[in-house]
């Protein structure tokens, strides 16, 4: 038996005591028990069609069984009442009774309607039986009165025991309630309020009278309530974030929060009037959200969201600053492309695209702010989906990366760049040339590989240090850099050389080399001291010299030896698979544009003379060439190189200049020069605008008239555009020239339009003069051009004469004038006028 169990039954021995309940009565008792044993007890359904009266019992004891129950538990009830005993067990069994009846929540009035229907239905059958005698009687009904009084005691302690529990179990909600972090407020319908907790009273920091028993609205702003209201329904709960503002306190900021309200059921189980409401202080997640805002300012970190449905975009504040666009403004994935680096768009543009068909969107793209600086910034996305897996919506971070990207790039400066020249290194350089290897191979071009290096740079280093040395090179790297295509790269190996990739060909490779050696032409100039500088380019290309990056270097570093070899100052390609012929012609090419600049060629001159009188009557100037390396070159190899390099006309204008100058010269000496100076003219040089002009001008220039020189045209020349030439010819004439018909014979000439034109002499080619005497068609053409001359009112003269005979022959077919080694070859000019010019 229980503490509780114990107490209580020395409290039922009381009360039995109090109400002289003794052993007497339970005898009493007894006896009626056993008197009245074989009557039914009609008195539960008496008072069960009494209760069916009364509305609300009636909705109880409709509940199915129950009535049943309770009747059979009623009757046994009255039966133990009369019967005993009236121990511990007695006990226990009324209390469990009377809890459960409170629990079901039949009222203490219905036990009192259950005892009266009790005593009234027993009394008349109690006096019917032991009416008779009265010394029986009177005890049994005074035993009666005091059993029920005792019961009904019990009845009602188990009420208030069950009351108590109740409260016990209210207290602990109360205590729930208030303690809660959130604030619980219970409601009535007209917003009266009923109860308040701890933590909304807190939270409003009004105190707790200033809202008990008042209506809401008379403390806060209740407007955001009254919508909430309006669509609370079938009590299921609705739920908004807004913000509550006390109302007497109008300048503090309302306070956000989330309102849930939901409809409290009433005593009686069915939905009622009374409203609860939950208030979730939103204040520190707004904090927070202010916070973490405040952090991404800091961090340089935007985050923006947009509603794919709508459109719609929402950025932070950062997300504006960093797209460089005013916070507020219009927001929208146009605006974020507008500010986006025009040269990056598209690739945004197709990252967004890519994003949108399910790829992780992530991007590093530059900006362009409105002031026009450029920063760079990391895009990133993800897509949020709906129920039916579309993309409703993507949300994403921005930030800035500028730094990031500066220090990556400093860091591949560093590993790529040669910190003395700021040119590519050795490494980057190998990376292009492997990359551009196998560029050249799917496109199936060529790539040449020019390899540089300064002559004699170890020198500059010995005699002035490392220090001058450096700078030197850094002079140069400048020049050459300077002279370099976008598309070629030159790098740096280390030391004194360079490398230089990206022609495609040979020519355009010794076109590229030719400008190199240029940079150096003037001295380098540092701290005073000028320093006359040379480089040896070797050239390697792919694929014939090699395909892949190694056998390229080694090879056009071969080549580089090779040039310095031979004296430096020149390039030389690695020629295993280049013919000599086509090697030596671009060679050829970039040394000529170098003697020209560099005034390294020469005229001779080569007396002419009249075949009946012997005399000198003229003479032609030839151009020399003496080259360092490769020696004497002749005209007829570096002639045509000249035409094909665009270098003719230079040449032509220095020839005709020096022609003038050596004539004005030996005019100046006094020496007796009655003749004409012949100057080659190429038909390109004719074909170039002010062709006419410029000739006059070069020849005034040098101080003496267009009279004193015969210009040598080609047969071809004259005839491309024979109206055109025809034109030129007079123009020229006109301005004091004269001119012959080189070569004569070897090219077709319609006799009609030379004819036309206003030439002197013809110049028999010496291809007919060599074989003249031996070979009789060769007489027979050379019979016929000076017979033909003739008729025309021409002169002729015979070119390449090497011996007496045939001088004689072509005096005796008329032929007017001579030239050839017979007489004399072609000689400087000191030494024309020595041998020639002497009186
Ligand atoms: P060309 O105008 O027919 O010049 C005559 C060539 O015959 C010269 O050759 C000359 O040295 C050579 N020659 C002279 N006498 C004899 C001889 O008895 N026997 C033989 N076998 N050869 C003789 P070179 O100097 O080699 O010139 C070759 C060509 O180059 C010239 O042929 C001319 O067409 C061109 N050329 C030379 N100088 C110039 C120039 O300043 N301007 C232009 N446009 N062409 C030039
Ligand atoms: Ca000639
Ligand atoms: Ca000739």
């Amino acid at each position: 038996m229980s503490a509780l169990q114990t107490a209580q039954l020395a409290d039922f021995a009381r009360r039995q005591a109090f109400l002289g309940f003794g052993p007497d009565d339970v005898a009493a008792l007894q006896f009626l028990h056993t008197s009245l044993k074989d009557d039914a007890p009609g008195f539960v359904d008496a008072f069960y069609e009494h209760l069916a009266e009364f509305e609300e019992m009636r909705a109880l004891i409709e509940q199915p069984g129950l009535l049943d129950r309770l009747k059979r538990a009623q009757a046994d009830y009255f039966d133990t009442l009369t019967s005993g005993p009236y121990d511990a067990d007695y006990l226990q069994r009324r209390l469990a009774i009377g809890m459960a009846h409170s629990r079901v929540g039949l009222a203490p009035a219905w036990y009192l309607g259950a005892y009266s229907h009790y005593l009234v239905g027993l009394l008349p059958d109690v006096i019917a039986r032991l009416g008779t005698d009265p010394a029986y009687l009177l005890p049994a009904v005074q035993a009666l009165m005091k059993v029920v009084l005792l019961d009904i005691g019990l009845a009602i302690d188990s009420y208030i025991a069950h009351r108590d529990q109740q409260i016990a179990r209210l207290q602990d909600y109360m205590n729930v309630f208030t303690g809660m972090p959130f604030g619980t407020l219970v409601l009535s319908s007209d917003l009266r309020v009923l109860y308040v907790n701890r933590a909304l009273v807190d939270m409003l920091g009004t105190g707790s009278a200033a809202l008990q028993g008042r209506t809401l609205g008379e403390v806060v702003d209740a407007a955001p309530l009254q919508t909430l209201l309006s669509r609370i329904g079938e009590g299921r709960p609705v739920r908004e974030a807004t913000t509550l503002r006390v109302l007497d306190r109008p300048n503090e900021l309302a306070i956000p929060v989330g309102l849930t309200l939901s409809l409290l059921p009433d005593s009686s189980g069915l939905p009622g009037r009374r409203l609860l409401m939950v208030v979730e202080d939103l204040r520190l997640q707004a904090r927070l959200e202010t916070d973490l805002l405040n952090a991404q300012a800091v961090a340089g970190i935007g985050s923006w969201h947009v509603d794919l449905r709508t459109g719609q975009a929402q950025w932070s504040d950062e997300a504006y600053r960093l797209y460089g666009r005013d916070p507020g403004g219009p927001a929208s994935y146009e605006v974020f492309l507008d500010a986006v680096h025009p040269e990056d768009r598209e690739e945004v543009d197709s990252a967004w695209r890519a994003a949108l068909a399910g790829r992780p969107f992530r991007i590093e793209h530059r900006v362009v702010r409105p002031n026009g600086s450029i920063r760079w910034v990391e895009s990133r996305g993800k897509l949020q989906r709906g129920a039916d897996g579309r993309v409703v919506k993507a949300f994403g971070t921005v930030y800035d990366i500028t730094e990031r990207r500066q220090a990556s790039e400093r860091i591949q400066r560093l590993a790529f760049q040669d910190t003395l020249t700021g040119l590519p290194n050795r490494t980057l350089a190998l990376d292009r040339l492997q990359q551009a290897l196998a560029q050249a191979e799917r496109e199936q071009h060529g790539v040449a590989l020019l390899y540089v290096d300064l002559d004699h740079f170890k020198e500059i280093n010995d005699t002035q240090g490392h220090l001058i040395g450096d700078q030197v090179l850094a002079e140069v790297a400048g020049r050459l850099n300077a002279v370099v295509r976008q598309r070629d790269t030159l790098a740096r190996l280390g030391g004194d050389e360079f490398v230089l990739l990206g022609p495609s060909d040979a020519a355009s490779a010794a076109q590229v080399a030719e400008r190199l050696l240029q940079t150096v032409e003037q001295p380098v100039v540092v701290n005073g001291v000028r320093f006359t500088l040379n480089m040896s380019i070797g050239i390697a290309l792919f694929p014939e010299d090699g395909r892949t990056a190694e056998d390229l270097l080694k090879h056009a570093d071969t080549a580089m030896y090779r040039a310095k070899a031979a004296g430096g100052g020149a390039l030389r390609f690695y020629h295993a698979g280049m013919s000599d012929e086509l090697q030596r012609r671009l060679l050829l090419a970039t040394r000529l544009k170098a003697a020209l600049h560099g005034n390294q060629l020469r005229l001779h001159f080569q007396p002419q003379f009249d075949l009946h009188t012997g005399a000198l009557c003229g003479a032609e100037a030839l151009a020399r060439w003496h080259d360092a390396d490769a020696g004497w070159i002749a005209p007829s190899e570096f002639i045509p190189v000249a035409e094909t390099r665009g270098l003719i006309d230079e040449l032509g204008d220095w020839a005709l200049s020096e022609a003038a100058r050596q004539v004005r010269q030996w005019q100046e000496a006094g020496l007796p020069f009655t003749g004409r100076v012949a100057v080659n003219v190429s038909a390109r040089q004719m074909a170039a605008e002010g062709f006419v002009a410029r000739a006059v001008a070069l020849v005034r220039a040098q101080g003496i008239e267009p009279d004193c020189i015969e210009l040598e045209v080609t047969e071809s020349s004259m005839m491309q555009e024979p109206r055109k030439a025809e034109d030129m010819a007079r123009a020229l004439v006109a301005a004091g020239f004269v001119l012959s018909i080189d070569d004569f014979g070897t090219g077709y000439s319609s006799l009609a339009a030379l004819k036309r034109l206003p030439v002197t002499k013809l110049k028999i080619d010496m291809s007919f003069v060599r074989d003249m005497l031996d070979k009789p068609e060769d007489h027979t053409i050379v019979h016929t051009i000076i017979s033909m001359a003739r008729a025309l009112g021409l002169r002729t003269l015979a070119e390449g004469v090497e011996q007496r005979a045939q001088a004689d022959a072509l005096l005796a077919l008329g032929c007017d004038q001579m030239q050839g080694w017979y007489r004399g070859p072609a000689v400087p000019g000191d030494e024309f006028a020595a041998r020639w010019l002497t009186g």
